[in-house]
């Protein structure tokens, strides 16, 4: 086949990181999508992190009712 595995982020391929995830849906046209390890953690720190000013109003009221109590 084709050979190495790349992650579809940054393009470091299998042998250039520690581990490297497989997602994305089986089809005939799509190739399936990979990520490195590498991008797994910037993904979660973006995820799990301190919300941006621009959060959504849910969760910006939810944070008034907090401090409120
Ligand atoms: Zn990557």
């Amino acid at each position: 086949m084709s050979g190495k595995i790349r992650c579809a982020f940054c393009g470091q391929d299998e042998t250039q990181v520690e581990k490297m995830v497989a997602g994305g849906r089986k089809s005939l046209l799509l190739q399936r999508a990979y990520m490195c390890g590498d991008c797994v953690t910037a993904a979660y720190d973006i995820i799990k992190g301190p919300e941006p000013p621009t959060a959504a109003p849910s969760a910006v009221a939810a944070g008034r009712e907090i401090r409120a109590a």
